[in-house]
């Protein structure tokens, strides 16, 4: 999509003012929320492998700590620019507020293809770009943890950068670490294991059973999988799953334990995998096929006003962060098709995200079973509010999400007031 027609930023306040709206809330209520509190951009110059240099441009942008400390990813992807880093930072801020945990919105990026450099050229742009934001960042601040591009080991470098400027290991500056770094179990599954409660729990609302619902997933990676693992596991039939090679369909089901373990985590593409009963289709078959639920779990704008009117699923839950273009939102939205947000479906990681800073700040060990309770708890409730405002407010549930997320922050707002 051309950056000149659309920016996400506008896109994010447009969503908020619904919400807002809808809720009748005055704009004297919410006004400090359409103003990132911080946005820093940085210049990461760092020496290659073969002698030369290169600058890339970073960013951290803050959106709000109304309710606790910064809290969102780093994205390391050539395309990354600041509108992207403040709408990603501002859906961060309602995320944390839509599950109820007391943290605030960021959001950081470097606009670099990870893939393109070397592990010792990835780990100098990473302690660079963490040097730049050291001033802005801290566990009672802002807390980094992965996106798209980063993953546990750059967690680990960022962990390692600042413990080392500060002069002692500090754990809780970053989550979403290797477990021998500080990192909690359950994180690496979490966003999917999310995916896997918030399905049952619209299926439960419509009172069907997850057992033998059909299911397509696109994108394999983090996400995808787990969430195809772990739907699977409930007895779900995952007829279609897909990664940027391409996809594979069974109207019978797939064999996703098997097909996990082919790609071996992205390293070997979809399109090679073959097995009896099984057929190659593209990504946009994929977004058409027959199922009752559609998972978008691969990147950003993947449900457009061109294919919106292919879609058979009757409800869709949102894995990744803003597969569905407006447009498509509101030609779905028509058709009575049921979309669960981005804001409440993928909050699973960063739920544990917060399991792993409390373990980090308190200097104590969960296991995994306090982990995936706290998970189930918080998810639970955060879709029982969003479905019952939707019903109050006779809205969709992403409008729903952002006024259970405005409420909350609106209110901590009034009582804070602002300083002086
Ligand atoms: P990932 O890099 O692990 O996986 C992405 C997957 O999508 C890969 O299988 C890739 O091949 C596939 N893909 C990429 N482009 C595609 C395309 N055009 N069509 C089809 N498939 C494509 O990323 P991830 O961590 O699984 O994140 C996926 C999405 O979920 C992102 O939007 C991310 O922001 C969001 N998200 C991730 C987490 C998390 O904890 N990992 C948490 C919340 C939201």
């Amino acid at each position: 999509m051309p950056k000149e027609k659309y920016n996400p930023y506008n896109n994010f306040l447009k969503v908020m003012d619904n919400a807002a709206q809808i809720m009748g809330m005055q704009p004297d209520e919410y006004v400090t929320l359409r103003y990132p509190e911080r946005e820093l951009k940085v210049s990461v110059p760092v020496k290659m492998d073969d002698g030369s240099v290169k600058v890339f441009e970073g960013f951290r942008v803050q959106h709000s700590t109304l309710l606790g400390p910064g809290k969102g990813g780093i994205r390391f992807h050539e395309h990354v620019d600041i509108d992207d880093v403040k709408a990603l930072a501002g859906m961060m801020s309602f995320k944390c507020a839509v599950v109820g945990i007391p943290y605030g919105g960021a959001k950081g990026g470097v606009a670099v293809d990870p893939k393109t450099l070397s592990r010792s050229e990835l780990e100098r742009v990473t302690r660079r770009y963490t040097t730049a934001i050291i001033p802005i960042i801290g566990p009672q601040k802002d807390v980094p943890a992965p996106d798209v591009g980063s993953n546990a080991q750059m967690m680990d470098w960022i962990m390692d950068t600042y413990s080392t400027n500060i002069g002692y290991p500090v754990h809780g500056v970053v989550t979403g670490k290797s477990i021998e770094v500080g990192g909690s179990l359950g994180r690496n599954e979490a966003t999917g294991r999310g995916i896997m409660i918030i399905t049952r729990q619209i299926l439960s609302a419509r009172q069907k059973p997850v057992k033998d619902a059909k299911i397509a997933v696109q994108g394999m990676g983090n996400v995808g999988s787990i969430s195809a693992l772990l739907l699977a596991e409930e007895g779900a039939t995952i007829v279609a799953v897909s990664d940027v090679s391409g996809g594979v369909y069974s109207s019978t089901g797939l064999n996703i334990p098997e097909i996990t373990a082919f790609i071996d985590g992205g390293k070997r593409p979809l399109t090679e995998y073959s097995a009896p009963g099984v057929t190659h289709i593209s990504n946009e078959e994929l977004i058409a096929s027959d199922c009752e639920i559609l998972i978008p779990a691969a990147m950003e704008n993947q449900i457009t006003a061109a294919n919106a009117k292919n879609i058979k699923a009757k409800i869709i839950v949102e894995g990744a962060n803003g597969p569905t273009t407006k447009e498509a939102d509101e030609i779905l939205t028509k058709r009575g098709v049921t979309i669960v947000p981005d804001i409440l479906a993928n909050a699973g990681g960063v739920t544990v995200s917060y399991c792993e800073w409390v373990q980090n700040i308190q200097a104590v060990l969960w296991d995994i079973s306090n982990v995936n309770d706290f998970l189930a708890k918080i998810l639970n409730k955060a879709f029982d509010e969003v479905y019952a405002a939707s019903l109050q407010f006779g809205c969709s549930l992403r409008n729903a999400a952002y006024i259970v997320a405005l409420k909350r922050m609106s209110t901590a707002h009034r009582l804070r007031g602002i300083f002086p």
